[in-house]
Parts: C-alpha cells; sequence; structure tokens
C-alpha cells in the first residue's frame, strides 16, 4: 500500500471529509449502479453506510456488476449534493465475489416494494437494503442502551437454559419436546432462573430467546422472540422495578438520539419522549379498565384482562389527557397472574404487578414476587399445584431470599411501535410463526 493510501475500516463518513484529496481504500458492496454518459454513479454499501461514488473509467464501468464484494481504491472529493457532503473517484476495483445470478427481487430501491411475506421470503436478501436493514440497527442501538443501563445500575449479565422441565407460565402456548425419553419444554420465560440468581447477584440481566407456541396469527405475536428480562433484589415495593424501567428506556432512547441518528432519519422515526419517573401515568387494572368503558362507551367483554382493543382505546386517552406514550397498568387481578405474584395484602385479590403499554400495545409485565416459602407454597396449594413438581424452584425460598421483582420486556414489540409497524413481524431479522420455519 502507498504510504498516502488510508486503508478505511467502518469509518463514519464524517470522518471522511478529513480526507479530502487523500487516496483511500475501503471495501464493500456494490448496492446500486447508476450509468450516466460517460460516467456512473455506484452507492457501496459498507457496514453501515451507504457512500457515493463516481467511476469514468470505461473498463472499470464494464465489468461492474451490483453485489459484488469489493475493494476499493479512490480519492475523496468534497460534493455538497452526495449524502455525506463528500464522494470517492474510483481509481481501482480489486473483486472479492462476483453474483451468480440475478436478484430475485429488487432490493436497492427507496423501499423494498413488495409484500411482507416476499420481504420475509428473501430475508437474506432484502435486510441488505438501506432502510429494512436501519431497522435492525436500531434494534441493536437498544440493547446497547439497556446494556449500558444494566451495567450502570450493577446488573450482572446471565445465561439461563433454555431447555427446561417446567414451564413458568403453564397454558397452552408451551413447545414439548422429547428429551432423551423425558418430557421437556422450550422456555417460556427465564422467569425461576433468574429468580434464583437473585440469590446469587441480587440484580441479574438476560437478553435471549423465549418460546411461545403461540397458536394464533396474530400481528404481535412471534413463536420466538428476544426476550430482555431483569430481576433485582432488596426493593422496598414493585414501583422500584417500573422507575428501573422508565430509566432503562430513557437511557436507550438517548443512546439512540445520539448515535443513531442516521438511521431514525432514513425511517422518518422520532423518539418518544419518556417522562422522568414520578410523571409517567399509572393507573390501576381496575381504573383503567372503567376509564376505558365509560370513554368509550363500551362494555368489556372479559373482566380480568385487557383485550388488545382496550390497550389501544386506553393509550390514546392517556395521550390526550397527560400527552405521554406509555402507561402503567398495575394490580392485574389474581387469577390472571402467575402463582409466583405477590397479592397486595391492602387489595386482595388484587397483585403487585404491572404491565407497561406504549403506543396501544402490552411491551412490558413485571411485578414484585413472593419470596417467602410458607407463602409460596400456600399459593401453590390453594391453586391446585402439585408442590413436590416444583422443589428445585422452591429452594431458593427455603433457603432465604431478598423481596424481589423483574420484569419481561419483548424487544420486538418495542422496536416495532417505535418504528410504527403494524406487524411484529416487520422487527424480527427471521421470525418464527405458526406457518414460518425458514428462512
Ligand atoms: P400477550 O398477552 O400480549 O400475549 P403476555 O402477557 O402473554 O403477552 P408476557 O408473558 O407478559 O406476555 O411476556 C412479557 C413480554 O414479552 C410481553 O409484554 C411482550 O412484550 C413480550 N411477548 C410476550 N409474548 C410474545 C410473543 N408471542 N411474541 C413477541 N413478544 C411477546
Ligand atoms: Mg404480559
Amino acid at each position: 500500500m502507498e504510504k498516502s493510501q488510508i486503508n478505511l475500516p467502518e469509518s463514519s463518513p464524517e470522518e471522511l471529509a478529513a480526507y479530502v484529496g487523500k487516496r483511500v481504500i475501503v471495501h464493500g458492496s456494490i448496492y446500486k449502479i447508476r450509468k450516466m454518459s460517460g460516467f456512473c454513479f455506484v452507492i457501496l454499501r459498507t457496514a453501515r453506510h451507504m457512500l457515493q461514488c463516481v467511476c469514468d473509467n470505461k473498463e472499470l464501468i464494464e465489468g461492474m456488476a451490483e453485489e459484488s464484494c469489493v475493494i476499493l481504491t479512490a480519492k475523496v472529493a468534497g460534493e455538497s449534493r452526495a449524502r455525506y457532503g463528500v464522494e470517492l473517484h474510483m481509481i481501482s476495483i480489486e473483486y472479492l465475489s462476483v453474483p451468480e445470478a440475478q436478484m430475485p427481487i429488487v432490493i436497492n430501491g427507496k423501499v423494498v416494494d413488495t409484500s411482507l411475506e416476499n420481504k420475509l421470503d428473501f430475508r437474506p436478501l432484502t435486510l441488505r437494503n438501506e432502510k429494512e436493514r436501519a431497522i435492525f440497527k436500531i434494534q441493536e442501538g437498544l440493547l446497547r442502551g439497556f446494556r449500558r443501563f444494566f451495567e450502570k445500575e450493577h446488573f450482572t449479565e446471565i445465561h439461563t437454559p433454555k431447555i427446561v422441565s417446567e414451564g413458568a407460565e403453564g397454558g397452552a402456548n408451551i413447545f414439548r419436546l422429547d428429551y432423551f425419553g423425558k418430557e421437556a419444554y422450550l422456555a417460556q420465560s427465564p422467569q425461576f432462573y433468574k429468580q434464583m440468581m437473585v440469590g446469587v447477584f441480587e440484580r441479574v440481566y438476560e437478553v435471549g430467546p423465549v418460546f411461545r407456541a403461540e397458536k394464533h396469527d396474530t400481528a404481535r405475536h412471534l413463536n420466538e422472540y428476544m426476550g430482555v428480562d431483569f430481576e433485582m433484589g432488596y426493593i422496598k415495593s414493585f414501583s422500584d422495578i417500573m422507575e428501573m424501567e422508565v430509566k432503562m428506556l430513557t437511557m436507550a432512547f438517548e443512546l439512540l438520539g445520539q448515535e443513531y441518528g442516521e438511521e431514525l432519519a432514513l425511517l422518518g422515526v422520532e423518539l418518544p419522549k419518556m417522562q422522568a419517573w414520578g410523571n409517567v401515568p399509572i393507573l390501576k387494572f381496575s381504573e383503567a379498565k372503567r376509564l376505558v368503558a365509560e370513554e368509550f362507551h363500551r362494555e368489556p367483554k372479559e373482566c380480568h384482562d385487557f383485550e388488545p382493543e382496550e390497550e389501544k382505546l386506553l393509550s390514546e386517552l392517556i395521550k390526550r389527557k397527560f400527552g405521554s406514550e406509555f402507561v402503567f397498568v398495575t394490580h392485574y387481578p389474581t387469577g390472571k397472574r402467575p402463582f409466583y405474584v405477590m397479592e397486595d395484602p391492602d387489595s386482595p385479590g388484587e397483585t403487585f404487578s404491572f404491565d407497561l403499554i406504549f403506543r396501544g400495545l402490552e411491551i412490558t409485565t413485571g411485578g414484585q414476587r413472593i419470596h417467602e416459602y410458607g407463602v409460596q407454597v400456600a399459593k401453590m396449594l390453594e391453586r391446585g399445584m402439585d408442590v413436590k413438581d416444583f422443589d428445585s424452584y422452591l429452594m431458593m425460598h427455603k433457603h432465604g431470599m431478598p423481596p424481589h421483582g423483574g420484569l419481561g420486556l419483548g424487544l420486538e414489540r418495542l422496536t416495532a411501535k417505535l418504528l410504527g409497524f403494524e406487524n411484529i413481524r416487520q422487527a424480527s431479522l427471521f421470525p418464527r410463526d405458526i406457518h414460518r420455519l425458514t428462512p
């Protein structure tokens, strides 16, 4: 390499401006070729950016094919009409690979202009579209923000088994599998294990797959999704958990604003304003039910849970009255919550639990857990459960646990709502639903 040549790994486009007049070497894929008379524009897709290049060498132009992987040598020139204020004047191209076949679908338009089904069928290709991939860069940003928050708050990251012997939530949507002749399940949440780890590290979090055999094709359910779970000990009340969540989301949105401006702009997304803890609307489930029924003159069909329509209406109402796109709903009825959720002693039948609803959809469920052995066993017996089946779970309660609680957030749901998507599949790289197992 000549001394004057600068090898650009994935430098930011702003950095490129510093190289005007210099030779650079940069690798990427030829995303788009636009032939003009006597020269052509080439858009080079790098790990994160789309760099405008210009080529006026006839020989180079002739051999060029979109989606070739190349190493370019080029001179950087200032160009105010280019996206980053600079463009690359191509000097030579080294081909690392050339596509074997024609693209089955147009991926280098402004959007991938086809049905969601088609987009998903051709996912390895359609994700190369700049808007499609921006979705997942933003998703990465959310997780980086969460991790930054967890680190700041001294949470330990854990990894719990996904092949388990009993389901935390139970119910119909559990995947069964044959485990060397024994019945096993795919984990529906890391619930039991993250609680156990509170006894070890006090504050833990996990980002991992969650499996739900959802039998219905809905716009908000996947059969495998990314759960962001945390659990923490020595809490004073379950509102400590809600407070943590507000701070965690705030940090993630801040990071997006600081480092993902290009992707947000590309998708035309404005970040939601998360009010400070104390100002985020919180209301009890029973109140929320009543409010929605009154305001919208509708008779609830189900008394112990929200119908999806009610979540939408509640969000609408809260936005109108308090200007917030987030609302915590607390004190869900005992019967609708799992056996480990703590009941409110002052209000039997209601639990110390909450959901966070964002733009009309539940994105989180959380709450305080029962930490005393006697209370937990009594609750299980009351529910007709066989306590013996839960020996390994109850070990922690028997041997001392602090008051604790936590939450589970669905990463794809948050991403979808943040980006204004109707269907959660748009926010999953390779979604698994009742009909889809590939790609
Ligand atoms: P819903 O009532 O909407 O089916 P849930 O109450 O059963 O959801 P939880 O067990 O509370 O879900 O799971 C915690 C979080 O995980 C939810 O708030 C949601 O963000 C996400 N989640 C749950 N099920 C799914 C799913 N099938 N696909 C994607 N995300 C999900
Ligand atoms: Mg829930």
